[in-house]
């Protein structure tokens, strides 16, 4: 299977020291996307369960030739992952890695910018409300292996 990336933003606009990855993706890849990212070290996830249309949706629309009627919407899984700037686009490729098959409807990534975490536990904010024991930061500057 070929890898396919993210190519490379130049900058992310605006920039901020946070971001939410919002990845729309198909319901059946959600085990392996997230088992996945669950391994690079990321513990924050947040998923639901939507209904929408793109090209998937779009084409048997265009068929029918009318507006489009509720029951073209096609089942998918929101994933809202908030991470570190610098976490962004290894998150973005481990998806793209794990939920791609190539064929129309395999999803579709938003990124946008947060201004602020805060943890409702202990009212920590900014990093330290971001950061989670044993996550991705953890994880790199413990790591054993260099
Ligand atoms: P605590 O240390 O108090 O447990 P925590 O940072 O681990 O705080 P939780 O209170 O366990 O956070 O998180 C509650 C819910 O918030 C999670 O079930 C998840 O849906 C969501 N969540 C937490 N962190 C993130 C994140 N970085 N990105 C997306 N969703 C998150
Ligand atoms: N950036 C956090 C960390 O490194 C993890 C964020 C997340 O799990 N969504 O601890």
């Amino acid at each position: 299977r070929p890898v396919v990336r993210a190519q490379s933003p130049s900058d992310l606009t605006p920039d901020s020291k946070f971001y939410k990855v919002e990845a729309i993706l198909r319901p059946w890849r959600i085990p392996q996307v997230s088992s996945a990212l669950l391994k690079m070290g990321i513990r924050g996830v947040t998923v639901s369960d939507v209904r929408g249309f793109g090209a998937q949706g779009g084409s048997t629309e265009r068929h029918a030739g009318s507006e489009f009627s509720e029951d073209k919407f096609v089942s998918k899984v929101k994933m809202e992952i908030v991470v570190s700037k610098e976490q962004v686009e290894e998150v973005i490729d481990k998806i793209i890695e794990e939920a791609r098959t190539g064929e129309i409807g395999d999803g579709k990534i938003f990124l946008i910018p947060v201004s602020d975490v805060i943890r409702v536990r202990t009212g920590e904010r900014g990093e330290k409300a971001e950061r989670m024991t044993g996550g991705r930061s953890d994880m790199i500057t413990t790591s054993p292996s260099i």
